[in-house]
């Protein structure tokens, strides 16, 4: 029976995702939430775990108190449990912050876990750095960019795609996977899903003082990352004319764009060039 946790965080969905203009920032608090993509795939990987192994499930976030709503979104998908870590002090928390919260969350209410399985990144701010960082706060391995696992017993066998090569990879649980958003594909939520999430549901809300977690190292004021600017890149564009033969004109297309040129096909066009 596998004791396992889904790290699930809530982003903003995309397509209702205000623009403010003026700023040029994304309006966050006006956007309704969701589901992660890479998380839900991490949830399903863990659902289907379950199907064949047997265990237990906790979902788990950190984020403002609304995000308890993935976690019912998740136990009405079929997870058992959720664990909510809200604090306002845990605002602006940085990703080492975060990988810190959520490991002592999960010592202090899953202990003896066999799997973890977090998303490879997020939708919001992509820096998919939690789920390696939380394999280190744990002290257990963990591989990233998974799109399909297997258990059997002890073991988890995984795939992943690592530039142009398919990779197969072991680990001895207990362990920690990031799950690729394309893992997969995904169920809808069963009926007698939503009796369980809002009627049945077990979530534990858990501050940073549940935590143990010194008040210095967490939040803004604990987080060594600064994000010092935010802004929707633009692109220039610029006509140019060549002249003069046409293998002329190739010739100094190459001399001018051959790392674009070669960037676009996957080849250095300098090292493939006769002499
Ligand atoms: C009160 C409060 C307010 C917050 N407000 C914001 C906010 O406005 N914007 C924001 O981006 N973050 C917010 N956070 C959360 C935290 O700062 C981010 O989760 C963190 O920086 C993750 O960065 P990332 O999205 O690049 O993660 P990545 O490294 O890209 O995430 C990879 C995977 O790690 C796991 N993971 C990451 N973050 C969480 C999480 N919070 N809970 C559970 N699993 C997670 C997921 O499995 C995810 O797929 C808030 C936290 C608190 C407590």
């Amino acid at each position: 029976m596998l004791k396992m946790v889904v790290c699930i965080k809530q982003v903003p969905m995309v397509s209702e995702l205000p623009w403010d203009p003026a700023t040029g920032t994304l309006q966050r608090d006006l956007a309704e939430g969701m589901i992660n993509p890479a998380c839900r795939s991490a949830l399903e990987a863990a659902l289907r775990i379950r199907e064949t192994e047997g265990g237990e499930i906790t979902a788990i976030t950190m984020g403002p108190p609304m995000a308890e709503e993935v976690l019912r979104e998740a136990i009405a998908l079929g997870a058992d449990r959720g664990v909510l870590l809200t604090d306002r002090k845990m605002a602006g928390s940085d990703t080492s912050v975060t990988s810190c919260a959520l490991a002592r969350a999960i010592e202090r209410t899953c202990a003896g876990f066999d799997l973890v399985l977090c998303g490879f990144s997020t939708s919001d701010s992509e820096t998919a750095q939690v789920g390696p960082q939380l394999a280190e706060e744990l002290t257990i391995p963990g591989v990233a960019y998974v799109n399909s696992i297997e258990v059997a017993g002890r073991t988890v066998r995984m795939q992943r795609i690592s530039d142009d090569f398919l990779e197969t990879l072991e680990m001895d649980l207990p362990g920690l996977i990031t799950v690729t958003a394309d893992a997969d594909s995904q169920r809808h939520v069963p009926l007698g899903g939503l009796q369980r999430a809002f009627a049945e549901a077990d979530i534990a809300t858990l501050d940073a003082e549940a935590l143990g977690l010194d008040p210095e190292r967490i939040g803004v004021k604990g987080s060594a990352t600064r994000i010092l600017n935010v802004y929707s890149p633009t692109a220039a564009k610029k006509n140019l004319v060549l002249t003069g033969a046409p293998k002329r004109i190739v010739e100094q297309l190459f001399a001018r764009f051959d790392d674009k040129i070669g960037g676009a096909i996957g080849k250095d066009l300098k090292m493939d060039r006769k002499p």
